[in-house]
């Protein structure tokens, strides 16, 4: 319907597939989008609904830490509330250090949970990480549920560390420390799943993760971890950071690695500023792999970046509507107007590259830039359909976009009847 790419990279890579509640993460299940609760656990009402709002923004799994006794008795509270409000999005448990006594004495915590994410360097130390690890892969095979092994180099296992880093020492060319301590973060992970394994866990019961928060460090370290399993991997740079930075870094990272095939569920560890939007995270998420034409979500917006030929700002400000109103009809249309996600709407400043763009769009609009009549045309899959003038061009431009969705994605709209793009040629 549009000119616009709607493929990813050839080749991906083949993992194992691992159920987590009613998603599928890995073998050829599409690359899950997840994220992360920020609200004290124990506080089940505050967790509820940041958990439902993270659904409904498109996160398909939700994680939630559960650091003590309090957090673990409510979190099933936490999914029963969920359920009773339709969002049955699974909950993945982040435990560290005592997770072996709070699944023992919470087993309904164990049950609620559709994933459990144990960080092996923060299980114990010594003889009693042995035994606390195996405690928790118990409480794992004990209830059915996946485990993701979520290393991060922030709590690397010390011990391994420092065994590693000796032995490099002995060697007769020791190689760089910042290596060594990649290769540990891929052997903590692989070693653990080894032991998970001998325990009981099936293998298609394991999720890996080695999250580091350099871009060149996690590359190196991903394609080494996909190179030595076929485990489901989870992606993310961790400590990603806030705004600009953070969203850049996390992009900058995983588009790498996605264009190689590697990963199959991601999360975008965002700083959120102070009371702002949890959601962003998912956002993120959803736009690098919608923008890597490996999934789609929500229709996109092509709008040019303005320039000296757009003299005021509301080409800006209809851009923004448009998207946000995009966003905001998701909910309903998702359901009503499948193939709707793949929609591209262009809002363009001016007739340089306005009408080219609007025509490779489903429907767009070329602005009026400085000096040109003050008429606005619109492109419907190709073709100019009717030129807007006067006060009203937003109300009537989402106008035509509402009824484009009707006409083209309504359940009885088969895709043989879907107008074709003048130039669908280019496709
Ligand atoms: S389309 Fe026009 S307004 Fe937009 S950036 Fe290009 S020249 Fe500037």
């Amino acid at each position: 319907m549009n000119c616009y790419p709607s493929h990813g990279p050839a080749l991906r890579r083949k993992s194992c597939q691992v159920r987590v509640g009613n998603v599928a993460i890995g073998g050829d299940a599409p690359v899950v989008v997840q994220s992360m609760t920020n609200t004290n656990t124990a506080d089940a009402a505050a967790t509820v609904r940041q958990a439902a709002e993270l659904a409904r923004a498109g996160s398909e799994i939700v994680r939630v830490t559960v650091n003590d006794a309090e957090a673990a008795a409510r979190v099933p509270h936490i999914r029963e509330q969920l359920d009773r409000m339709g969002v049955n999005v699974p909950l993945a448990g982040d435990f560290h250090f005592n997770g072996h006594r709070l699944l023992a004495r919470h087993p309904a915590c164990a049950e609620a949970l559709a994933k459990l994410r144990i960080n092996p360097g923060n299980v114990g130390r010594g003889a009693k990480r042995d035994e606390q690890f195996a405690t928790m892969i118990e409480f794992a095979c004990k209830y059915g549920k996946p485990v993701r092994i979520g290393v991060n180099w922030g709590s690397l296992d010390p011990e391994l560390l420092a065994r590693m880093m000796d032995e490099n020492a002995r060697l007769p060319e020791p190689e760089d420390a910042a290596v060594v301590t990649r290769k540990a973060l891929v052997a903590s992970a692989l070693e653990s799943a080894r032991q998970a394994e001998a325990l009981g866990l099936a293998h298609d019961r394991v999720v890996l993760s080695c999250k580091v928060s350099a871009v060149q460090d996690l590359i190196a370290v991903y394609r080494d971890l996909a190179a030595r399993c076929d485990y489901a991997l989870h992606l993310g740079l961790t400590e990603a950071g806030m705004g600009s930075k953070g969203i850049v870094a996390s992009t900058a990272a995983l588009a790498v690695l996605l264009q190689e095939g590697i990963g199959d569920t991601i999360r975008i560890s965002l700083t959120p500023e102070p009371g702002g939007d949890r959601a962003r995270e998912v956002i993120v998420a959803q736009e690098i792999l919608q923008t890597m034409g490996l999934r789609s979500f929500a229709p996109m917006v092509i709008a040019c970046p303005g320039c000296g030929r757009t003299s005021s700002t509301f080409f800006q400000e209809l851009a923004g509507r448009i998207q946000s109103y995009l966003r905001a009809q998701m909910p309903v249309w998702r359901d009503r107007y499948p193939g709707v996600e793949t929609m591209h709407v262009a809002v363009m400043g001016c007739v340089v590259n306005g009408p080219g763009e609007s025509k490779h769009a489903n429907v767009g609009i070329s602005l009026p830039g400085s000096g040109e009549n003050p008429a606005a045309p619109v492109y419907v899959n190709g073709v100019k359909t009717v030129t807007l003038k006067g006060e009203n061009i937003a109300g009537e431009f989402q106008k035509i976009i509402e009824q484009y969705v009707i006409d083209t994605y309504s359940k009885g709209a088969a895709a043989g009847e879907k107008k074709p793009a003048k130039n669908a040629a280019h496709a």
